[in-house]
Order: structure tokens, then C-alpha cells, then sequence
């Protein structure tokens, strides 16, 4: 299971709970962060412009995926003028062969709006997962603001995780004052995410993070793990 995400942070808004309940159950799971976001300007250093350093915030991912046996992987590209190209496209295509992906999340390529670093990765991978022969499924996370286009198909449970995620989130210092960031909105964000397809469990009290998809094929997968003569 791999997760392909633009900056640093975005791993951990869309899918934390979903890949720390996966490795619980046994996953082998790998986040795939593309740019070192130092180009986003730090709310916390705005007005002082303070350049982040290249590996200030990959410093912070490493921090929030501590002790989780989850692995990170940095390509350090720059942030802000990414584009799904031929570069982008074979860099992660690469990464989802020699990591051998079976699921893959990234992000939404038709969240009106998004951040174009996030709809060109949310493309470039859509597109080399289609060429990864291992990979079976593509979820599309939640982007971290609401977003016309975006239309939930899966929904997880992160409830017994959802304390973590919040730690996770605030391991960002360097993105301290980010609306997106509060435990407050993390918490929120979870509890509405069930209404559209769990209601029920919504108003339960249960939390969920929730993905589009764009290739589900887990029968045709089965039949090709099939090794028998
Ligand atoms: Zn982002």
C-alpha cells in the first residue's frame, strides 16, 4: 500500500488513519511524499519571510510517522509549479514499481480548484498506476478544504486512530496557525465524513476519512494472484 501525496503535510490530512489501521492489520505501507514544501510560505513565518530550509518539513513528516512502521519516502522536488508530465509520471512510476504497489491513494484529480500541485500528482499517478501490474485500487483522499467535483465512493473507519492523527497533524510546527491543521477541524472533518454514505455510523459518533476511486478491480487482482497450476 502506497501513498503518493504532494507536500509534506498531505499524507497525513488524507488517509493517516487509513494507513496506521492498514499496517496494524499487517500492510506493508509506504508514503511517497513528491516536493520538500519549502516554497509554501509558513503562516507561523510570513512575516519575517523566513525561507524554509529543503528539509525542514520532510524533518516533520519523519516525526509524525515515528514509531508507526510506516515508511517515508522524500523525491524532493519543488513545490508549486508541479505538473503531470513525463518527469513527474515516470518518478512515481518508478517508486509504485520498486514498491511493488497494490493500493495506492493520492489525491483528487476533480476537486475543483485544488491546489495544482495536488491535481497534477493526483494525475501523474492515477496515470502511472494504470502501467504498475501489482496495483489494483486507486483511492482519491478528501481534499483538506471542501471542494466541488469531490464525490466519496469509500469511506474508513479511523475512529480508534483518530487521536493520533490529530498528534500527527500537530507534529507540522512549521505550519503552526493553518486552519486545516487544528485538532478542531481534524475532529470535525472526521465526523461529517460519514454522513454521505454511513449516516448512521455518522451519528453514532464514528469517525471516517473518505476517498473517490478510479480503478477497483480486486477480482481480476485475486485471479492473478492465483499461482496454481
Ligand atoms: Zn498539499
Amino acid at each position: 500500500m502506497v501513498a503518493v501525496v504532494a507536500h509534506p503535510d498531505d499524507a497525513e490530512l488524507l488517509c493517516y488513519g487509513t494507513l496506521r489501521k492498514y499496517r496494524k492489520a499487517g500492510a506493508v505501507v509506504t508514503v511517497v511524499v513528491v516536493t520538500h514544501g519549502a516554497n509554501g510560505v509558513s503562516v507561523t513565518d510570513a512575516g519575517t519571510g523566513r525561507q524554509l530550509a529543503e528539509d525542514e518539513r520532510e524533518k516533520e513528516v519523519t516525526a509524525a510517522w515515528q514509531d508507526t512502521g510506516i515508511d517515508v519516502v522524500f523525491l524532493h522536488l519543488t513545490d508549486g509549479a508541479l505538473t503531470a508530465d513525463l518527469h513527474l509520471i515516470s518518478r512515481v512510476e518508478g517508486e509504485l514499481n520498486r514498491l511493488g504497489c497494490t493500493l495506492l491513494i493520492t489525491h483528487s484529480p476533480r476537486a475543483a480548484n485544488d491546489h495544482q500541485d495536488h491535481l497534477a500528482v493526483a494525475a501523474a499517478s492515477a496515470n502511472a498506476a494504470t502501467r504498475v501490474t501489482t496495483c489494483h485500487t486507486v483511492l482519491h483522499g478528501e481534499p483538506h478544504a471542501p471542494r466541488s467535483g469531490f464525490h466519496p465512493t469509500v469511506l474508513v473507519d479511523i475512529t480508534d486512530v483518530l487521536d493520533d492523527k490529530v498528534a500527527a497533524l500537530a507534529a507540522h510546527h512549521s505550519q503552526s496557525g493553518r486552519w486545516y491543521l487544528t485538532e478542531e477541524f481534524t475532529r470535525h472533518r472526521a465526523a461529517q465524513a460519514g454522513w454521505s454514505l454511513h449516516p448512521a455510523a455518522a451519528a453514532a459518533g464514528r469517525a471516517f476519512e473518505a476517498f473517490e476511486t478510479s480503478l477497483l478491480t480486486l477480482t481480476a487482482f485475486a485471479s492473478r494472484e492465483d499461482t496454481r497450476p
